[in-house]
């Protein structure tokens, strides 16, 4: 049986208040008994509350209608990112008068309250969980929709996987995929070669030393041809180990919970080809969608992604250097990475099996 995925639109069918997103986002509440969840138990709703002058992040008042859902439930909830993005939070719009709710590093004010987990997947051998989440006695995914450099897309399994850790684990995620990238330079005569053929500006040479940047690679694998000297070698399964490596820190997290006491919502709004971390926001580069809900995350996530999917592209919205190429899901042909092996590993490991039904809020 598919997993039920409720969907709040944010094209309103009429013109009055009620059937506009947010109050649509809380009939939508009112269909999940909270209260079964939620009652007496500590809440944490992971955000990303993003950085600087980004304004693309989930709105404070969305955030506020949560916050008295899970409060009309029993339950006391607070809102956590990484300690930066809380001790910045305030000058986006996000403090506890205007959501309701206080605000806590996910792992402490110094990024060091964590529980230790051993994973052994390849160089990742463990993961440092955020102590806010896995004292938690449950929570909310609340993540925003958008394009991601290095996943394709940054939804909820990038919210859990790259947020509910210390910034340590975070870099060994990442190392995942950028260890895929090597450069001989014993071999290297410094022609340059490799940098004019990138299509996607990802090789720099700094000192003499050429480098990539894994965020605007898409694995074309020019720079590796053109080389005349073969110094460079690409593993293109690096981008999977890294999507595995997420879904391990997700399952790793999720795990810190009871059966049912998570619950994941995606807004799909100023879906912006970057991630909220850049600390800007670019155009949209669909039309806004709503927002979706449910209780298995692979069914949400893949939702998310097949909603983004139905919509048109918003021609003249990427910003330099971005462009479309190739083929698959909008966001492959912007990054070069399929958004869906983030889905596909957590599939892999046991975290659902991605299936959903669309159920429609009015
Ligand atoms: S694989 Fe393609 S996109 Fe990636 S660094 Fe090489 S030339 Fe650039
Ligand atoms: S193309 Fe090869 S030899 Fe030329 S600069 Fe790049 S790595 Fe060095």
């Amino acid at each position: 049986m598919p997993d039920k995925v409720t969907f709040a639109s944010s094209k309103p069918k009429e013109l009055r208040a009620d059937a506009t997103l947010p109050l649509l986002l809380d009939r939508m509440l009112g269909k999940w008994n909270f209260k079964k969840r939620f009652n007496e138990k500590r809440v944490a709703i992971k955000m990303h509350l993003g950085g600087n002058v980004g304004y693309s992040t989930v709105h404070p008042l969305l955030v506020r209608i949560i916050v008295g859902a899970v409060k009309a439930g029993g339950g006391k909830p607070f809102i956590t990112d990484s300690p930066g993005a809380v001790s910045s939070a305030h000058e986006r719009g996000y403090t506890a008068e205007v959501l309701g709710a206080p605000l806590h590093p996910v792992a402490g004010v110094a990024d060091a309250f964590t529980y230790s987990r051993r994973v052994n997947y390849r160089t990742l051998k463990k993961v440092n969980l955020a102590g806010n989440i896995v004292d938690a006695d449950a929570m909310i995914v609340l993540s925003h929709g958008k394009g991601h450099g290095q996943s394709g897309f940054g939804g909820a399994i990038k919210n859990i996987a790259m947020g509910c850790v210390d910034g340590p684990t975070r870099g060994q995620i990442h190392r995942l995929m950028s260890a895929a990238f090597e450069w001989d330079e014993a071999k290297c005569t410094g022609c340059r070669l490799c940098i004019d053929n990138c299509p996607n500006n990802a090789v720099i040479m700094t000192d003499g030393k050429i480098s990539f940047i894994d965020h605007h690679c898409k694995y074309c694998m020019h720079c590796e041809i053109a080389c005349p000297s073969g110094a460079i070698s690409i593993d293109q399964s690096g981008y999977r180990h890294f999507q595995h490596g997420m879904a391990v820190s997700t399952r790793e997290a999720l795990r810190t919970f009871e059966p049912g006491r998570v619950f994941f919502i995606t807004e799909l709004q100023h879906i912006t080809p970057y991630c909220d971390c850049w600390g800007f926001t670019t155009p949209s580069i669909v039309p806004d969608i709503g927002i979706v809900a449910g209780d298995s995350i692979c069914a949400v996530e893949t939702a998310a992604l097949d909603l983004i999917e139905a919509e048109n592209f918003i021609e003249g919205s990427l910003t330099h250097p971005l462009k479309r190429t190739g083929s698959g899901h909008l966001l492959q042909q912007i990054h070069g990475k399929d958004p869906y092996i983030q889905i596909e590993e957590c599939i892999k490991i046991g975290l659902g099996d991605g299936k959903y039904r669309l159920v429609k809020v009015k």
